[in-house]
């Protein structure tokens, strides 16, 4: 049996958590080498570690999960992100989180992301102006290029770098961003302490996660989509703002945000998720904003 991370809550350190949600077969009862393909989802049987409730603090955990060194090995075989979703989709869906941090009244500064993809949100945010220089961490190569197009010749610096941050000036950063990176992390705590270092003060945070009490997630329960081998903890309003906070950020404002879904694909995500078949049923590609168990919270310096 491979030996898999045994962990502590991450957000409070506390050890006592009590099984929550399992798979049918778990994977901290196979050994590594058979786990890999289920990673990549290459079988329809779903398999996750165990994710347990931390008796201190609420957050929803695996207190067994991959080790660093495995988690290197299983991204590095991985393909881009929601490849799935076409990008028209994903470009609106992406525009409303640029219009949440407009809302939060955005100061001058610097602008920093973690995992942007090609840079739906730089766009927005070189668009606007307010910016001088671009900090974009993004572990895939592969996007490297759409990503500088996306900057529309602002400076820039872009990294494969995913753990230290401290070529970026302290207290230089107004805007800085996470979607869908937060719940990937082993130790979140401390890429949000590195995060408010290079903030400004007033400088804001968004922060995109799942949420574990949406509806959504009560309604598919094992089948939820976001119960999977890629997120070591998933996060609720409470335990996002709590962790936040415990990093020393100040405000947080949580919200649920809307994501944009071509029907066709959404009918087929909901189908699955209740265990139904519905084979190649052609529907209709009309886009559908729907609030639909993630999370958004603007967390400020
Ligand atoms: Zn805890």
């Amino acid at each position: 049996m491979a030996a898999y991370l045994q962990r502590d809550c991450p957000l409070c350190g506390s050890n006592g958590a009590e099984a929550e949600v399992s798979s049918d077969r778990r994977g901290e009862d196979f050994p590594f080498g058979e786990l890999q393909p289920y990673w990549s989802g290459l079988f329809r049987e779903k398999v996750f570690f165990t994710y347990a409730r931390c008796g201190g603090c609420g957050l929803l955990y695996c207190p067994t999960y991959f080790t660093p060194g495995q988690l290197t090995q299983l991204y590095a075989d991985m393909a881009p992100n929601m490849d799935l979703v076409p990008s028209a989709s994903l470009s609106a869906t992406q525009s409303g989180y640029w219009h949440a941090l407009k809302r939060t009244g955005v100061a001058a500064g610097d602008y920093l992301e973690i995992g942007p993809d090609i840079g739906y949100i730089v766009g927005h945010a070189a668009a606007s102006g307010r910016f001088g220089h671009f900090w974009l961490f993004e572990p895939n190569g592969s996007v490297h290029n759409a990503l500088a197009r996306a900057t529309g010749g602002r400076p820039h610096i872009i990294s494969t770098e995913m753990n230290d941050f401290s070529a970026v000036p302290v207290g230089s950063v107004s805007v800085a961003v996470m979607i869908h990176v937060l719940d990937h992390l082993l130790d979140p705590m401390a890429t949000l302490r590195a995060i408010r270092i290079t903030l400004k003060p007033g400088g804001v945070l968004l922060i995109v996660t799942h949420n574990e009490k949406s509806l959504l997630c009560r309604a598919t329960a094992m089948r939820w989509p976001p119960f999977c081998l890629q997120h070591p903890e998933i996060y609720n309003p409470d335990t996002i703002s709590l962790m936040a906070r415990t990093a020393g950020f100040s405000m947080v404002k949580v919200e649920r945000s809307t994501n944009h879904f071509p029907l066709d694909f959404m009918v087929h995500q909901a189908a699955y998720g209740l265990g139904l078949k519905l084979g190649k049923l052609p529907l209709p590609k009309l886009p559908l904003g729907l609030k639909l168990g993630n999370i958004q919270a603007i967390a400020t310096r």
